[in-house]
């Protein structure tokens, strides 16, 4: 896919959606618009049940809107064939969940080699790479653990080191603390605020941590199924 650097990594624009809840219409989001730039980390901090997962399916093409249009590096995303959108997300974006997700019967190692065996990188590339950023994680000392024999915070970084393995430009992180203590939850967020220094991706995190969402560089918030700026 071409890349046009000018324009922002992922834009939502005009975006609706609706769930159907029996007899009721739940209208989630009426007209949301937002822009994520390269190198800029966004917090997104809204009650529970406005809708902050389903944007971040949405921006992160793993659900469709019912009209809008999610454009990622320039280029509109819903005409595009289902291929085409996992495609995308294979390469492109990254997504961190509340809970880490990892495959159990996996090490953190292997979990982390996943996506890039799956995008066809050499065995030995991808153990390479995986090494390399579960290191730059702190995860040195763990890449033979399986999931349950780390702590939690090991598994969000693990998780997280999966995420970016395929280099996205934009990683998306649905409350990737809300299971943790203070510390580690700091510990985690820290993690992410280094990769996007380092590594320049675009990043959408929801949070209730208001003090975490302070250390970003924007917040936003959903008001009636809007995006609206805070501060
Ligand atoms: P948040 O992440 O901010 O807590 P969500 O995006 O998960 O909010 O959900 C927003 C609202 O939409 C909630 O009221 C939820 O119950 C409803 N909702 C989410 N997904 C579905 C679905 N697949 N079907 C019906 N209602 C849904
Ligand atoms: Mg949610």
């Amino acid at each position: 896919m071409q890349v046009d650097h000018d324009a922002p990594v992922v834009f939502l624009h005009d975006i609706h959606r609706q769930y159907r809840q029996g007899e009721t219409t739940l209208t989630i989001l009426s007209g949301a618009k937002l822009a994520l730039w390269a190198g800029q980390s966004v917090a997104l901090v809204a009650p529970s049940g406005t809708g902050k997962s389903t944007l971040l399916h949405i921006a992160g093409l793993l659900e469709q809107p019912d009209s809008g249009e999610v454009y990622v590096n320039g280029a509109p995303t819903s005409t595009l064939s289902d291929a085409e959108r996992t495609q995308i997300r294979r390469t492109d974006i990254g997504f961190v969940y509340q809970s880490h997700r990892l495959l159990p019967e996996f090490s953190a190692l292997e979990n982390v080699m996943l996506p890039q065996m799956i995008r066809g990188l050499s065995r030995k590339e991808t153990v390479q790479r995986s090494r390399e950023i579960l290191a730059y994680l702190g995860l040195s000392e763990r890449v033979t653990h399986r999931p349950a024999e780390l702590s939690g915070g090991e598994q969000q970084r693990v998780a997280i080191a999966r995420a970016v393995a395929n280099a996205p430009r934009v990683l998306f992180a649905d409350e990737p603390t809300g299971n943790l203590d203070p510390h580690t939850a700091a510990h985690v967020f820290n993690a992410l605020m280094q990769l996007v220094r380092a590594t320049q991706v675009a990043m959408l995190i929801a949070t209730h941590n208001m003090e975490l969402a302070n250390m970003m560089d924007r917040r936003v918030s959903l008001a009636d199924g809007q995006v609206v700026e805070l501060d």
